[in-house]
């Protein structure tokens, strides 16, 4: 049997008929075995791993117990956990050495969680399909000849493959719930602050988020609780109220609650087999006696403009330490130029990202295109705000199509830009937002998202998991995997 959800694993743990030892080499067994195949991992630490996982085992063996203690879990790569390799997926931070933990990742060790390994990534995590990797590309478990989805497809991928049942990616415009729902899993992106922000690699830093990865809602309100709230190093946090809900989480009584359904998410553009999917995830959503109500966010259709402003502008700027002098390859000779540095060991993707943002900065630009951004960005919470006068939450499609094919839209970058139709929203405005798995389309994942107001994240983790508890799509896995592990877990 694969490994299952992370709370089958916390079970077996607690009762004793599992070890932290036995599911991290479970993991890493899981990944040289099938990785050649999805390209969802790019380094692992096995002796650092054991080590945790043993000193898990101690702390089980004491009689503690913590949500995530002895569970194995992935890193996105753009993660710092001290003394390994931390690439963001680029050239640029081929030799980096993470110096310090991130604050999530040293509550997660701290609270007994076991890093398994480290996944790839878009570039700096710009893109929307996996494929911007330097590292090469990720792939769909459901489909080998389909994208995960990104930007952090190898976290994604991970936890779809059930390499591990939790990871860690992050989600700037949507880069955790874009590949959940391409991938079959369950992912959150926090309301901004929730998840402190210190040793993520920025890519923009009023939108980056750490987005927690798991198998079921409740797996994602575990790995949650021992993360959240403020931290002195990242002014911006915050604290999540009720925090104590989400560890054991119950499912909420949706009989009653009023789930709004955005006109402008639900038009034409969606795939007829995404539609069919969602109307009858919505319909169960209904049968568990919620109220579904048209609703509007009007300000929709400027959203994607809007933050490919924001970010690209942020971006430029954040990226201005890969010179070869702070960060990057330095040159033996010393006669490399920051520009020939630059030129070498970036992507194309961050090299348009510098080269927008770069001028909607500069004078002339600003006024025209950061500045109205900003104003759009303004109007995008407003328009989130009226909507949840009138509901508890709201259900959108995550995607407009499927998985799309390797390849399909890496030449065409506007394109690609659009994958983020329906997630970019809730990041501009702060909102927190969850991926739902909600069926098939041909075989292929569909995916639901469901956001909540501002600190609303454990009552949206509620809300799915009481869904997931009577359609437990979120279970199947890929046939084409092994069912099976060495070590029976
Ligand atoms: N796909 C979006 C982008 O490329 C979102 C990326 C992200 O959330 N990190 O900007």
């Amino acid at each position: 049997m694969a490994l299952g959800t992370a709370m089958e694993a916390r079970r077996r743990l607690d009762a004793g008929t599992a070890s932290a030892v036995g599911l991290a080499r479970s993991s890493l067994e899981r990944i040289g075995a099938w990785d050649g195949r999805l390209g969802a991992i790019l380094s692992t630490d096995p002796g650092r791993t054991l080590a945790c996982a043993e000193a898990a085992d101690r702390r089980l063996a004491a009689g503690e117990r913590t949500p995530v203690l002895g569970l194995p879990v992935v890193l996105k790569d753009n993660l710092h956990w001290k003394g390994t390799p931390t690439t963001c997926g680029s050239r640029m931070l081929e030799a980096y050495r993470a110096p310090y933990d991130a604050t999530v990742v040293a509550r997660l060790l701290a609270a007994g969680a076991v890093p398994v390994a480290k996944a790839n990534m878009d570039e700096f995590a710009m893109g929307s399909s996996g494929e911007h990797s330097a590292f090469g590309p990720t792939r769909n478990p459901w489909d080998e000849g389909r994208v995960p989805g990104g930007s952090s497809s190898g976290a994604v991928v991970a936890v779809a493959a059930r390499y591990a049942p939790l990871a860690l990616g992050s989600d700037t415009g949507g880069s955790v719930r874009l590949p959940a729902g391409f991938c079959n899993v369950t992912a959150l992106r926090p309301t901004y602050g929730v998840l402190s922000r210190y040793g993520l690699t920025s890519l923009a830093s009023s939108l980056d988020q750490v987005g927690p990865i798991g198998v079921s809602a409740e797996d994602v309100g575990a790995i949650l609780q021992v993360m959240a709230g403020r931290d002195p190093l990242d002014s911006t946090s915050r604290a999540l109220p009720r925090l104590e809900s989400l560890f054991p989480l119950r499912p909420a009584d949706l009989r009653g609650k009023r789930i709004g359904l955005p006109a402008e998410y639900w038009g034409t553009g969606l795939e007829p087999g995404v539609r069919t999917t969602l109307e009858t995830a919505l319909g169960g959503l209904r049968e568990l006696g919620a109220e579904l109500v048209p609703t509007t966010l009007p300000h929709t259709g400027w959203a994607l403009d809007a933050y490919y402003l924001v970010c690209t502008s942020e971006a430029s700027s954040n990226l201005a330490r890969y010179d070869g002098l702070r960060y990057g390859p330095r040159d033996p000779d010393g006669a490399a130029t920051v520009a020939t540095v630059r030129r070498n060991a970036l992507g194309s993707e961050p090299k348009r990202r510098i080269l927008l943002g770069t001028f909607c900065l500069s004078r002339g630009s600003y006024e025209a295109f950061y500045l109205k951004a900003l104003k759009v960005r303004t109007l995008i919470a407003r328009d989130f705000e009226a909507a949840f006068r009138q509901v508890d939450l709201l259900a959108t499609p995550v995607s407009p199509s499927v998985a799309f094919p390797l390849g399909a839209r890496v030449s065409d970058p506007l394109l690609m830009y659009l994958s983020d139709v329906f997630t970019v929203t809730s990041a501009l405005a702060g909102y927190p937002a969850l991926t739902v798995p909600a069926g098939f389309s041909e075989g292929l994942p569909v995916g639901l998202q469901l956001m909540a107001p501002p600190l609303g994240d454990t009552f949206l983790l509620e809300a799915a998991h009481g869904y997931q508890q009577a359609f437990p799509h979120h279970l199947k896995t890929p046939t084409q995997l092994p069912q099976e592990t060495p070590h029976g877990l």
